[in-house]
């Protein structure tokens, strides 16, 4: 129809809407059903929703696979884990959410599986490690510290030792990163962030480009009863119809802030990975005076998560699970898309009060 392919900003606006039918709606309605008339795709809430559709429809066509929405990115990740053999080896990084390493070292002291945890960024590493491995577990950029993956050259090596790649990529979304087309078998998401972009939604998603992993996870979803509600995915196909432009200046606000803090004395080690709306930092004066900052700053709001339209930034330590390679002082700033003038006279005025 088209004669082009199309780009990802006219995929996030147009892809899994309606028919289009006169009378009709432009955007899937929120069905709210446990029972549904037999002979569809499903006839039970927990086997499948309409409005679970239009999400997995939208975010499938951006990651150029088949979607799968779960109650939260945990879940999905859940799922996922659930799939590796009994005792086999599982590679992720030292770094990545420490919800999913904690979930990943329960599974290994319980004797369920073999964990190799490594520096994602050290590639020969991953290789070696995922030797004889069932799960490579890639996120990059990694929470908090923004390591950098080179997802190409883990799954080539993978694909030679028949070991499944994963990719967490909530931090980078599909559109700066479509780690199917780097060769990965599943990309996650927790679509609680940037994807929903509002902070107002818990959800999760697999997405696979395999006919047979899709109906595996999404078998398992329905046995685990992992499943969304119909209301978080229709707020979070509503939220990928702007993702394009609230990354572009997310993107460009945490540009600036990151050459301005990098300038600033009172700050060391400013990461940002060059592209995505994630900043990390340490402050030179210690974590007290970290946790202050982050508690009296004005326009930033003092929150943990990531990825909404407001910034907002934590010092992560201040969570008893985060490993303790993550400095003390570290902060990490979730850039949103405000003005960024503003955004720096907040910075600089706590930076001001507190060093
Ligand atoms: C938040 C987050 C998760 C967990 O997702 P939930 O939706 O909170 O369950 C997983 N990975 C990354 C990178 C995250 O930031």
């Amino acid at each position: 129809m088209h004669g082009h392919d199309l780009s990802p900003s006219t995929i996030a606006v147009g892809a899994g809407r309606p028919d289009r039918v006169p009378g009709g709606p432009l955007n899937a309605p929120i069905t709210l059903a446990s029972a549904l008339v037999p002979g569809g795709a499903s006839e039970y809430g927990r086997q499948g929703n309409p409005t679970w559709d239009s999400f997995e429809t939208v975010l499938g066509a951006l990651e150029g696979g088949r979607a799968l929405a779960f109650a939260s990115g945990i879940a999905a990740t859940t799922a996922l884990f659930d799939l590796v053999p009994a005792k086999a080896a599982v590679v992720a990084p030292r770094h990545a959410y420490y919800g999913t390493i904690a979930q990943l070292q329960e599974r290994a002291r319980r004797g369920q599986i073999e964990l190799r945890l490594v520096d994602i960024d050290n590639t020969q590493q991953v290789i070696d490690a995922s030797e004889s491995a069932a799960l490579v577990w890639i996120e990059s950029p990694t929470n908090p510290s923004l390591e950098i993956a080179d997802i190409e050259a883990i799954t080539r090596a993978s694909a030679r030792s028949g070991t499944a790649v994963a990719v967490d990529n909530t931090f980078a979304t599909p559109l700066r990163q479509r780690p199917l087309d780097l060769g990965a078998d599943f990309v996650v998401h927790s679509a609680s962030k940037l994807l929903s972009g509002h902070s107002d939604v818990i959800l999760g998603a697999v997405v696979t480009n395999s006919d047979r992993a899709h109906d595996a996870i999404q078998k398992r979803r329905t046995m685990l009863g992992a499943i969304p509600g119909a209301m978080e995915t229709w707020l979070a196909a509503r939220g990928i119809r702007t993702l394009h432009v609230r990354l572009d200046r997310a993107e460009s606000n945490a540009r600036e802030l990151h050459k301005r803090l990098s300038a600033s004395r009172h700050i060391t080690r400013c990461r940002y990975p060059g592209f995505g709306t994630i900043i990390a930092f340490e402050v030179v004066a210690g974590a007290d005076v970290a946790q202050k900052m982050t508690e009296q700053s004005d326009i930033i709001t003092y929150a943990t998560s990531l990825g909404g339209v407001e910034s907002t930034w934590e010092r992560r330590r201040r969570h008893p699970g985060e490993p303790s390679s993550v400095p003390e002082s570290l902060i990490r700033l979730s850039v949103g898309i405000e003005d960024v003038e503003d955004l720096w006279i907040d910075i600089r005025n706590v930076l001001a009060t507190f060093n």
